[in-house]
């Protein structure tokens, strides 16, 4: 990856000076794509950085505003906004049809022209699971909703005996350019919608589409751990493409279902335990259940409400292989609300006996309430005046 340091001039890719007007930067930048264009160097990785760098220079130094952020920061002022271009193909679609002519075509016979096929729409599905399904992992069979080819047009969108023409609007481009006071904007035909040909009787099946909607099973394997919200990404199972391009890709979205039991904290599995006042005060084994099925938790004497206890790797696989998580048992002291006869008695009987001997909470409590409410001899002066 090209850091911001490292990245060259713009001017100095193009060859121009920072005073250059804009057609000077058109007719820079249209040397340079001509001389490195990728028809002409064929297998030159170095004409083809050259040409993607003129590009970018190009798609700065052309637009007014950006230029003016350039010249004051740089490339951080860029940042976030400057095009990346992957491949020459965006290069071309970009900027391919941008002059009348083309800047290419001329050169190039229009061989390659600047529309390039576009890839299908991405699509969603979503998959419910159990917290026990997300823990192990599990295969799901999914339906949706995706477009198909229309059987009666084979796709071409034409009625049968009648075929497809050329676009009139932008004559066959695909693209139109607009102008907006000095701006020259590149738009896809509203017309053809950037096919470049238009039904002229349309298919009645699919409205002369060429597609229509059809539904998809497919099964996909869940990895074990995966957590709500998780997107998995079926390539290629997306909308066909309108124009021989390839698929988009169709994101399955995982949710999962809140559990009884367990409560999940990344991969950590989080249980709410209530204990009796016995239990916590003289200890106790008690069963617990884990996602593997049950086993026992052995709280000590004097375990207080609100502590937590670990069963180390009892929570969620993680699905990027790494450790397991745990599951945290969290105890929580439960007063009975209603209390036999027999309880009350014995618990009187205890009474007496916290009355006697204070726990070391409440003790550290009651003295510092009598400090808090015993006078002062500074306070006692002010609060007489
Ligand atoms: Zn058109
Ligand atoms: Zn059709």
């Amino acid at each position: 990856m090209a850091t911001m340091a490292d990245k060259a001039d713009y001017y100095e890719v193009l060859g121009v000076s920072r005073t250059a007007s804009a057609k000077e930067i058109a007719a820079a930048y249209r040397k340079k794509a001509i001389k490195y264009h990728p028809d002409s160097n064929p297998g030159d990785q170095n004409a083809t950085q050259k040409f993607k760098q003129a590009a970018e220079a190009y798609e700065v130094l052309s637009d007014a505003e950006k230029r003016a952020r350039y010249d004051r920061y740089g490339h951080a002022g860029l940042e976030g906004s400057a095009t990346q271009f992957h491949d020459v193909e965006d290069i071309l679609e970009a900027f391919g049809d941008m002059f009348g002519g083309g800047i290419f075509g001329d050169f190039f016979g229009g061989g390659r022209r600047g529309r390039r096929a576009h890839r299908g729409q991405d699509i969603r599905c979503d998959v419910t699971l159990d917290l026990e399904e997300a823990a192990r992992g599990t295969a799901k069979t999914v339906e949706f909703q995706r477009s198909r080819v229309c059987p009666q047009c084979e796709g071409s969108g034409a009625a049968p005996g009648s075929s497809r023409e050329t676009c009139r609007r932008c004559g066959g481009h695909g693209q139109v350019v607009q102008a907006a006071g000095i701006l020259r904007v590149q738009t896809t035909c509203p017309t053809c919608r950037g096919a470049g040909t238009v039904v002229a009787q349309p298919c009645q099946a699919c409205r002369g589409s060429g597609f229509v909607a059809g539904t998809v099973k497919r099964e996909i394997r869940i990895p074990a751990g995966v957590d709500n919200g998780v997107r998995l990404r079926l390539t290629g199972e997306g909308e066909p493409s309108p124009d021989g391009g390839p698929p988009g890709d169709c994101y399955c979205f995982i949710h999962v279902r809140e559990h009884a039991l367990f409560h999940r904290d990344g991969s950590h599995l989080v249980l709410q335990l209530p204990i009796a006042y016995s239990q916590a005060a003289l200890g106790a084994t008690i069963p617990v259940p884990t996602l593997d099925g049950m086993d026992e938790l052995t709280v000590p004497a004097g375990t207080q409400s609100g502590e937590v206890f670990r069963l180390r790797k009892r929570g969620m696989p993680d699905p990027n292989g790494g450790p397991r998580g745990d599951l945290l048992v969290q105890t929580f002291i439960e007063v009975p609300k209603k209390l036999s006869a027999s309880q009350e008695t014995l618990l009187r009987q205890l009474a007496e006996l916290e009355r006697a001997d204070v726990t070391p909470h409440r003790r550290s409590f009651l003295d510092k309430l009598r400090d808090y409410f015993a006078p002062t001899e500074d306070q006692s002066g002010e609060d007489q005046a």
